[in-house]
């Protein structure tokens, strides 16, 4: 990880320079998303949870390494969960650890290799948690030069292992945005528009939201190619609906037995609504936390198999919503295409 990072600040001019070279580097295939595996059919996407982790890594952008934990004793730990989870159902897994939060994406390809669960990685950088996990280059760069970075690992693959991301996974706190949030926003525009990657932000409100919205259009990028992540911190339900009215994907991604409810009565404002094509759900759960003993508390993938899916044919969704919430829309949600005003 470090001889990676070194590498890429001595290719940092090159790639800038580059930058208009990569601009429209998309492969033009349609309906496909991006495995760590390579390219997919979005239709065998299946049921997929558009949100989780398998390995995190807290210890902040200018520390984290992958010395720092035993990579076959992080599969151990993650293979069984997987395995859980293909159980109940699950078929694709996306994995929204970003670098320098522990993204260790040769992990990935050969925990779906043996798990037989499709895995989708990242490119992008996290400026949520008070800016904690950017690296230093995070600050001095412009937004092309960061997107350039990020389209470089679309180009050539995460880290020389020629992996590519699925999606763009960034970060902000509650609103306002900072500087280098909003600049990290607009570096995943760019990088969109380039790739086809489609956007995923953790958000801290429905406010920050917003704003995001208001950035990636400004860039010329239309909602469909956005997922507001952590919706479910705002409670504001006008919020949720108007975002899903103006196309961006609103994501409960935190379902546990402790949000069921709120999960549940937000479902059924989004149905009223007629905007259950909007949304995805998923646990933001595992994983493996590096510096912990065997990993502290990894939380399985099942809440939403065993116990929210149950609870939601109690309350009258119908198998063809289930399946647009867990197949139809993470599959439209990640396919790789640029969408664009
Ligand atoms: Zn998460």
């Amino acid at each position: 990880m470090l001889i990676s990072r070194r590498k890429f600040i001595n290719q940092s001019a090159s790639i800038a320079a580059g930058y208009s070279v990569l601009a429209n580097t998309q492969l033009h295939v349609a309906n496909k998303v991006m495995t760590v595996n390579g390219w997919m059919d979005a239709a065998k996407m299946g049921f997929a949870l558009s949100h989780e982790h398998i390995l995190v890594d807290f210890i902040g952008a200018d520390k984290v390494d992958s010395s720092r934990y035993d990579a076959e004793e992080v599969f151990q730990t993650a293979l069984p969960k997987l395995l859980f989870a293909k159980e109940g159902g699950c078929k694709t897994l996306m994995e929204c650890t970003p670098a320098y939060l522990g993204r260790d994406v040769r992990l990935f390809q050969r925990l779906s290799k043996a798990s037989g669960l499709n895995i989708l990685t990242n490119t992008g950088y996290y400026g949520a948690a008070g800016e904690k996990y950017l690296p230093a280059h995070a600050y001095t760069e412009t937004a092309e030069q960061l997107a350039a970075r990020w389209i470089t690992e679309w180009v050539k693959g995460i880290d020389n292992s020629g992996i590519k991301p699925g999606f763009i996974k960034s970060g902000v706190d509650k609103y306002p945005l900072s500087a280098v949030q909003q600049k990290i926003v607009g570096a995943a525009a760019l990088t969109h528009l380039a790739t086809g990657l489609t956007i995923g932000i953790h958000t801290g409100d429905g406010k920050a939201a917003m704003e995001e919205l208001r950035i990636i259009q400004s860039y010329g990028v239309k909602p469909e190619a956005w997922i507001w992540i952590h919706a479910q911190n705002e409670k504001d339900r006008e919020l949720h609906t108007r975002i899903a009215k103006a196309g961006g994907w609103v994501s409960f991604d935190g379902v546990s037995n402790d949000s069921m409810a709120d999960c549940l009565d937000f479902l059924k404002t989004m149905k009223s609504g007629n905007l259950l094509d909007h949304v995805l759900l998923s646990h933001d759960a595992g994983w493996y936390h590096v510096g912990e003993s065997n990993g502290g508390t990894y939380h399985d993938y099942n809440t939403i198999s065993d116990k929210l899916i149950p609870a939601m044919k109690q309350k009258d969704f119908t198998q063809t919503e289930i399946e647009l919430l867990f197949s139809a829309n993470p599959a439209k949600a990640f396919t790789i295409k640029t969408r664009k005003k």
